[in-house]
């Protein structure tokens, strides 16, 4: 059985995405979360309403050996699977400005949004890498393209990882194997819900926040047999923001 692991599934634009891919391209879906398991087997039901088939898996993607050990008990749970999408979804702000920036704010934003991005796909790009086929696909942001003020962190945390995707994806590339980032702008989810959205919405050509299906659907193409040809690039999604 064909598997795609979705990081932070449970809410937002990782839900969406996880639905999408269960529906365009029949994977099952590891719903990865973190605390909220109620909105993870809610975006399960929705999985399975559709036709669709998934499982829950809890790690803290910020913690190493979380994720491995979760990694480790699926793969001898289920000999069989192969884990062939790993969509790095899951993230958090702590935004200030620089100068009010505390360490701690710093290094929790980089634990999730970056070292995040380390521990799942060293979790399972050895075995992508001996079936010789993959997509890595790495959800960024305008953040980490353009910096944006009081965000010193997270775009630290979401450029390293454009680095991080342009780098492995010429290593892998030979193997069948494509990296990319998507970059979305202002999404409605939960993790804009205390923005201004009216001062915002301003700067997008746009004139609305985009929606997590939007990005999903972006990350469904990514994700197809036939974007083979595709690797090391950053999909912008924000409504025409100068990036
Ligand atoms: P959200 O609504 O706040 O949802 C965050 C998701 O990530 C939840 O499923 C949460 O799980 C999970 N998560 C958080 N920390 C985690 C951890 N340490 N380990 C595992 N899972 C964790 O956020 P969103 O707006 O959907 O954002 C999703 C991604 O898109 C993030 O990487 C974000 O940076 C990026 N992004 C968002 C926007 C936007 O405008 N919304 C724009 C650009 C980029 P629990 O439910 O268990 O807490």
């Amino acid at each position: 059985m064909n598997y795609a692991l979705v990081t932070g599934a449970s809410r937002g634009i990782g839900s969406a995405i996880a639905k999408r891919l269960a529906k365009d391209h029949g994977y099952k879906i590891i719903i990865n979360y973190n605390s909220n398991e109620a909105a993870a087997k809610a975006t399960l039901s929705e999985i399975e309403a559709a036709g669709g088939e998934g499982v829950i898996m809890q790690f803290n993607v910020a913690n190493k050996a979380e994720v491995d050990n979760a990694i480790t008990k699926f793969y001898e749970d289920n000999p069989e699977a192969v884990i062939e999408v790993l969509i790095n979804n899951a993230g958090i702000t702590k935004d200030n400005l620089f100068v009010f920036l505390e360490q701690e704010d710093w290094s929790n934003v980089l634990d999730v949004s970056l070292n995040g991005f380390f521990n799942a796909t060293s979790a399972i790009m050895k075995k992508m890498v001996r079936k010789r086929y993959g997509r890595v696909v790495n959800i960024v942001s305008v953040s980490g393209v353009k910096g944006v003020p009081g965000q010193a962190n997270y775009s630290a945390a979401k450029g390293g990882v454009i680095g991080a995707t342009r780098s492995l994806a010429q290593e892998v590339a030979k193997r069948n194997i494509t990296v990319n980032a998507v970059a979305p702008g202002f999404i409605e989810t939960e993790m804009t819900e205390a923005l201004p959205k009216e001062e915002l919405i301003k700067l997008v050509p746009a004139n609305r926040f985009g929606t997590a299906e939007e990005v999903a659907h972006a990350v469904s193409f990514l994700v197809s047999k036939e974007a083979g040809y595709i690797t090391g690039e950053v999909l912008n999604i924000n409504g025409g923001i100068h990036s």
